[in-house]
């Protein structure tokens, strides 16, 4: 690890569960394909339009089951693409 004497500007992001603005670096990344799927980007690097979650499970429940999700991404989401979303959540946040 190396030693910041200098802090520079932070990337923030809007968390679309709990919408508070915190460091991009500490979120999670959806990302809506250019197919239209929604996925966890887990590298933050994917093209694509991208909406921003804390780890914390209460943000991805009420990212994802109040329809924030589709609306940041304009996106429609299915059923079947929320729920591997979830799964994925899921294994990043822990619970
Ligand atoms: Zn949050």
């Amino acid at each position: 690890m190396k030693r910041q004497t200098i802090t520079k500007h932070v990337p923030m992001r809007t968390c679309i569960g709990c919408r508070e603005i915190k460091p991009k670096r500490g979120m999670i990344r959806l990302v809506r394909t250019g197919n239209g799927f929604v996925k966890v980007d887990s590298g933050g690097k994917e093209a694509g339009r991208g909406a921003y979650l804390c780890p914390n499970t209460n943000c991805w429940q009420d990212g994802l089951t109040t329809g924030r999700l589709e609306h940041t991404l304009r996106a429609e989401i299915t059923h079947e693409n929320r729920k591997q979303i979830m799964e994925q959540g899921k294994t990043i946040v822990g619970g």
